[in-house]
This record gives C-alpha cells, sequence and structure tokens, in this order.
C-alpha cells in the first residue's frame, strides 16, 4: 500500500460550522490571539482563556464531520494513511479516521498546567477555575499556544517525508512549524492542495492545485485518484 499524509487545518471544519482563524469572519476578526492563546494570556487572564476554550468546545461538540472528514477517512480502504492535522477538534475521529495526530492538541482534553504528561479527558464539555490536576494545580486545556513547542513535530515530518502523497487541506500554511511540513517531502511525492482561497508555499515540489473547498477538493481528488 502506498503511504498518504493528509495535511488539515481550520478549513477542514469550516463546513462544518467550526470558524477558522484567518478567513473573514474567522476567530481572529473577534478576538486578539494573544489575550486567548498564549501562554502570557494564561497567567494573565486564566478565567477568560478557560471562556475562550469552554465555547469553542461547545461549539465542536455540537459539530458533525462533514464530507471532507468523510472522504479523508474512507481513504484508509486504500492506502497506509496518517492524518495529521492542526485543528484541535475531534472530526477525523468522528468521521472514522484511525491514525491521527494533532499538532495542536485536542480541546476534548484537558492537561496540567505543571506537567503537560499528565492528560485528562474534559468532562461535561468545560474546565473551570479551580479544576485541579492530582499534583493540585490548575489544569488547562490541552492545546499548543502560540510560542509553545510542537512535540509530534519530528513524528510528523517524519511521516511526511515517508509519504507517496501528500494531501494538503484547508490550511494558510501560515503558522509555523507546522506549516514548513511541506519542506519534508520527498522529491517523488504528489503533492495536492486543496483551498479555495490564496495560499502560497514555496514549494520546490510541483502542487497540483485544486482551488475549491474541502468537501468538493475532496471528492475531485478521489476522481483523478480513481477511488470511488
Ligand atoms: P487558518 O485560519 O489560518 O486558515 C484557514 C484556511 O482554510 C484558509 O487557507 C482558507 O482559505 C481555508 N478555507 C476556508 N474555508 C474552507 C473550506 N470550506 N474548505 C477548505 N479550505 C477552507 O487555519 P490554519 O492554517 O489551520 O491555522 C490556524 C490555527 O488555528 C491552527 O493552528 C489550528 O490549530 C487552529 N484552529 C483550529 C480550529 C479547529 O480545530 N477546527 C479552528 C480554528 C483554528
Amino acid at each position: 500500500m502506498k503511504n498518504v499524509v493528509v495535511f488539515t487545518g481550520a478549513g477542514v471544519s469550516a463546513e462544518s460550522g467550526i470558524s477558522t482563524f484567518r478567513d473573514h469572519g474567522g476567530l481572529w476578526e473577534k478576538y486578539k490571539f494573544e489575550d486567548v492563546a498564549t501562554t502570557e494570556a494564561w497567567i494573565r487572564q486564566p478565567k477568560i482563556v478557560l471562556e475562550f476554550y469552554n465555547a469553542r468546545r461547545k461549539e465542536v461538540i455540537q459539530a458533525k464531520p462533514n464530507r471532507a472528514h468523510e472522504l479523508i477517512s474512507k481513504l484508509q480502504s486504500y492506502f497506509n494513511t496518517w492524518v495529521i492535522t492542526q485543528n484541535i477538534d475531534n472530526l477525523h475521529e468522528r468521521a472514522g479516521s484511525k491514525n491521527v495526530m494533532h499538532l495542536h492538541g485536542e480541546i476534548m482534553k484537558s492537561k496540567s498546567s505543571i506537567n503537560p504528561n499528565i492528560i485528562y479527558d474534559v468532562k461535561n464539555g468545560e474546565i473551570k477555575w479551580g479544576d485541579l490536576c492530582e499534583l493540585g494545580s490548575q489544569i488547562r486545556p490541552h492545546v499548543v499556544w502560540f510560542g509553545e513547542e510542537v512535540p509530534l513535530m519530528p513524528l510528523a515530518l517524519q511521516k511526511v517525508s515517508e509519504a507517496d502523497i501528500l494531501i494538503i487541506t484547508g490550511t494558510s500554511l501560515q503558522v509555523y512549524p507546522a506549516a514548513g511540513i511541506i519542506f519534508n517531502a520527498n522529491k517523488n511525492c504528489e503533492i495536492f492542495l486543496i483551498d479555495p482561497g490564496e495560499v502560497s508555499t514555496h514549494s520546490p515540489i510541483k502542487i497540483n492545485r485544486i482551488k475549491e473547498k474541502a468537501g468538493k477538493g475532496m471528492e475531485m481528488l478521489f476522481e483523478k485518484l480513481k477511488l470511488d
């Protein structure tokens, strides 16, 4: 079986009703990222940060996987597939994808604020101020904030370097180090980029561009690859 890596971003969940960050109407028009998605914000105003992620979690619980998530999951029937996502939602898993790597964490989980290896499922959809880990410190969302390390990056780069086909969808490729993943593709890798917007890649390898939303674009890709 060929190795396929699907690299996804916020746009793949847009058709499920979850806001992207940078698009018109996106979250960064309503919030400043430095107020809710940085360690400084967590130190300065932890209750606001918890509220922001509790609201995001509520959206995720109400959302359903869309056609793109379904087709991405279907790739497993044909290929040895890895989904590397920048998304913190769980829609890939809910659509049936098995090998999912969440580079930026998972909204449905929390972690200790003093030991990142202590991870819990979020119960009742909310993390409250005063919810403590077993070491007695406040728990925080299990997400990677701007400026924090991306611990899964080495594994992601390895999977991309082994890929015969790399499918990139729903990402503006502006958030590093995740966006740099494309440069790890080997020279024989076939790359497809599905996104309705303008995305610049600077990739030395030829990119097959499908300028469509993720659902329609994935359907077109299935036709191109002669999958049913
Ligand atoms: P981004 O907001 O920077 O870019 C979104 C991209 O999606 C754009 O290129 C846009 O053209 C494209 N897009 C919009 N609608 C689309 C559709 N229907 N189909 C396909 N593409 C569509 O998002 P990013 O590149 O993922 O980076 C932002 C960061 O925000 C990531 O780290 C991610 O973790 C986080 N984020 C996650 C979620 C989520 O978990 N669902 C939501 C918002 C942001």
